[in-house]
C-alpha cells in the first residue's frame, strides 16, 4: 500500500454525444453486470437525453449518474439549456464544468465555468471542474500559468468546504481523444501543483481531502499507473467509458481490485 493517505477514487465516464436513451441504458446494464467486486466510486454522465434511462438502469447501484453540462441559472428564458436543479431531480449526484470542448468549441471562458461550478453546488451537484493547457501552451512552456489561472478563476470566492467538495480533473488537452496519455509523472506533477495551489489557498486539511483526476485518453491499459501517483485520485474517461467490459476492467483496475 502507498505510504499516503488515500481519497476516496473516483472514475467518471464522459459519454459526451454518444448513445441514445435506449443505447445507455443497454450499455449500463452490461456495466452493472460487470462491476460486481470491490469497485472505485463510478459516475456515468451520458447526455442529457439519456439521463434518465441511464438514471432507471442504475437504480439500486452503487453506480451514480452524472450529467456533462449544466446552466448557471436555476431556471428562465435559456431555450435549449439544462439547469442544475432539473439535473438534481433526475437523480444525479455529479456533473462535468468546463470541460476543454466546451471551453475550446463553444466558448466557454473561466468566468462562466466558476459560475456553473457555484451553480452546481448550490443543488448539492458534486462538480468536475475540468483544467488543462492546449499542445500550444504546453510547448510554449505555459502550463503552470494556464492551470494557476483557469483553478484560480473556478475557485474565486469559494469557502473552504465548497472547495474540498468539487472535483478537479486535470485534463491536457492535447491528450483528450488522441491516443496521446500524459506520462504518469508529468501528470503527477500537474496534479501536484494543482493541489499545492489550493493548499496554499485553503490550508493542507482541504487540499488533502481534495480529489483530483487525470483524463486524457485513459484505458485499462494505463489507469493503475496513473492513481499510483500520489496526487492522482482517478480519471475523467471518454471514449473508454463507452465499451463495457473495457470501462468496468479500468474501474477495477483503479479500485486495485482484481479483473472482472
Ligand atoms: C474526456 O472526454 O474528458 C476524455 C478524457 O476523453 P478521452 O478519454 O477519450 O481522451
Amino acid at each position: 500500500m502507498p505510504p499516503w493517505p488515500r481519497r476516496p477514487r473516483l472514475v467518471a465516464g464522459n459519454w459526451k454525444m454518444n448513445r441514445t436513451a435506449s443505447e445507455g441504458a443497454v450499455l449500463t446494464l452490461e456495466l452493472r453486470a460487470l462491476v460486481t467486486g470491490p469497485a472505485c466510486e463510478i459516475a456515468l454522465c451520458p447526455p442529457f437525453t439519456a439521463l434518465a434511462a441511464v438514471g432507471e438502469a442504475l437504480r439500486g447501484s452503487p453506480i451514480h449518474l452524472g450529467a456533462q453540462n449544466l446552466h448557471p441559472e436555476p431556471r428562465g428564458a435559456f431555450t435549449g439549456e439544462v439547469s442544475g436543479p432539473m439535473l438534481a431531480a433526475l437523480g444525479c449526484r455529479f456533473v462535468i464544468v468546463g470541460h476543454s470542448e466546451r471551453r475550446h468549441l463553444m466558448g466557454e471562458d473561466d468566468a462562466l465555468v466558476a459560475r456553473k461550478l457555484r451553480a452546481a453546488q448550490a443543488c448539492g451537484l458534486t462538480a468536475i471542474v475540468c483544467v488543462g493547457e492546449s499542445l500550444a501552451e504546453r510547448e510554449a512552456d505555459r502550463t503552470a500559468e494556464v492551470l494557476v489561472r483557469q483553478v484560480r478563476a473556478a475557485y474565486d470566492g469559494l469557502d473552504a468546504a465548497a472547495a474540498r467538495s468539487a472535483v478537479i480533473a486535470y485534463e491536457p488537452v492535447w491528450a483528450i481523444g488522441t491516443g496521446r496519455v500524459a506520462t504518469p509523472a508529468d501528470a503527477q506533477e500537474v496534479c501536484k501543483a494543482i493541489r499545492t495551489q489550493v493548499a496554499d489557498k485553503y490550508g493542507e486539511q482541504v487540499a488533502d481531502g481534495l480529489r483530483v483526476l487525470y483524463g486524457g485518453s485513459v484505458k485499462s491499459g494505463n489507469i493503475a499507473e496513473l492513481v499510483a501517483q500520489e496526487d492522482i485520485d482517478g480519471a475523467l474517461v471518454g471514449g473508454a467509458s463507452l465499451d463495457a467490459d473495457e470501462f468496468a476492467k479500468l474501474c477495477a483496475l483503479a479500485a486495485g481490485g482484481p479483473l472482472p
